[in-house]
């Protein structure tokens, strides 16, 4: 393949098939016009002058166009060697045919140059054929690099970019650790000789230095989904929601929530970002009700290899503007004061969807609830998808 790769430019490319059309334009006259032994019919020698010239015609306007064709420069020596193999194959046809006994071909020169010509001219349409093939897969393979490439310089910056916001939460850790403790300090050691403004003033200083730590904190187990993350295996999500009830149980008293689990099927993941992605969505769930307590109904559905997890809410609503970029990370759209919270907890749970190779998306009538769906791969002994308790049986 190399060696023919190399012969390649030694046939030349398109100047040997306008060449040879040339000269099979050039045959087609000169045997037609060319007196033979016989008288022959005006007839008989059109035919031979359109067989030949039209071979060599098509070899001309074949290869004179062959710049305005979708075929890459690089290939048109393949032609050309094409339309080489198909005369160098007639020839050896038309030589072991002569060498058979009493055999002969009336009019050798003509009968070679008619024969040849049609054969180069098949060996032109196959050599088209193939350059084209050969282009796509060039230019398909270049592509593919090109994918290749970006993916790589993606997977690279995302790669810097987790680096340096695990670096950087984590060193931000240490001085923050030490203002809160001296605040705390001042606190015990002086707070009751401030005024009722100062005592204030230290209020907010501490609160504001809590709610960066929680940030940080925050920013840290973002940064840490990829490169952090437990094995996948297969999650029975029924007792992730267990967990997720446990460990919200005083807040689901306290607000009097009503938290409604159906059937849930075993996925694929990691168990742990699993329950601290549905942890965030049934406390936002909690925290976003509105007025009355919150009513919330997590399900599922199969689509295909997937399941499809909610989780619905009958709270506040979200704005059809704001429903993609509450997914940004610290994007909030509330003031600390109106609600708490760090504005982190949804960037994390679509960095954990889409380290499972799932997406999560809401769906919101403000006023009227809201439901964030996340998809998940089905676990291998996914068994309510077999029993088909819940949505069709798996394939
Ligand atoms: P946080 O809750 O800490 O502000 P999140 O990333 O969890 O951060 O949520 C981002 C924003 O999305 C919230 O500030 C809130 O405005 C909105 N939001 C999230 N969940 C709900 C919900 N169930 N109902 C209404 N709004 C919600």
């Amino acid at each position: 393949m190399e060696r023919q790769n190399r012969l390649l430019p030694l046939v030349g490319g398109r100047d040997t098939v306008v060449a040879l059309g040339a000269l099979y334009l050039a045959l087609g006259f000169g045997t037609a016009l060319v007196p033979t032994s016989h008288n022959e019919s005006l007839i008989t020698v059109l035919v031979v002058l359109s067989f030949i010239s039209g071979s060599g015609l098509v070899l001309l306007i074949g290869g004179y166009r062959l710049p305005h064709t979708d075929i890459d420069s690089q290939f048109h020596p393949v032609i050309s060697v094409w339309c080489l193999t198909g005369i160098a194959a007639m020839l050896v046809i038309l030589g072991l045919y002569h060498l058979q006994p009493d055999t002969g071909l009336s009019e050798p020169v003509r009968s070679i140059a008619i024969l040849t010509g049609f054969s180069s001219v098949a060996g032109f349409g196959v050599g088209v054929y193939d350059a084209q093939a050969k282009t796509h897969a060039h230019r398909l393979e270049r592509q593919n690099e090109l994918l290749e490439r970006t993916q790589r310089q993606l997977e690279e910056s995302n790669e810097r970019l987790e680096q340096f916001a695990s670096a950087a939460s984590h060193d931000l850790q240490e001085p923050l650790r030490m203002v809160s403790s001296y605040l705390q300090l001042i606190d015990q050691e002086y707070g009751d000789d401030f005024d009722e403004d100062g005592e204030e003033f230290l209020e907010y200083a501490i609160d504001g230095a809590e709610r960066m730590k929680a940030m940080i904190d925050a920013l840290l187990e973002y940064s840490r989904v990829e490169t952090q993350g437990d094995q996948f295996e297969a999650v029975d999500l029924e007792c992730v929601l267990d967990d997720v009830r446990k460990n919200l149980e005083i807040r689901i008293e306290e607000t009097d929530t009503e938290l409604e689990v159906g059937d849930l099927p075993r996925v694929e993941g990691d168990p742990n970002q699993l329950r601290q992605l549905f942890q965030n969505l049934v406390s936002n769930a909690v925290e976003y009700s509105g007025d009355e307590p919150a009513r919330i109904a997590v399900s599922a559905e199969r689509d295909g290899t997937e399941w499809v997890i909610s989780v619905e809410d009958e709270g506040i609503g979200i704005d059809p503007d704001q429903q993609e970029r509450i997914f940004e990370v610290f994007r909030r759209l509330h003031s600390h004061e109106e609600r708490p919270g760090t504005g982190i907890g949804l960037a994390l749970c679509d960095r954990i969807a889409e380290r499972h190779g799932g997406e999560i998306w809401v769906d919101s009538d403000p006023g009227e609830g809201s439901t964030f769906s996340v998809s998940l791969p089905a676990a291998s002994d996914d068994s309510l998808a077999r029993t088909g308790r819940i949505g069709p049986p798996a394939e």
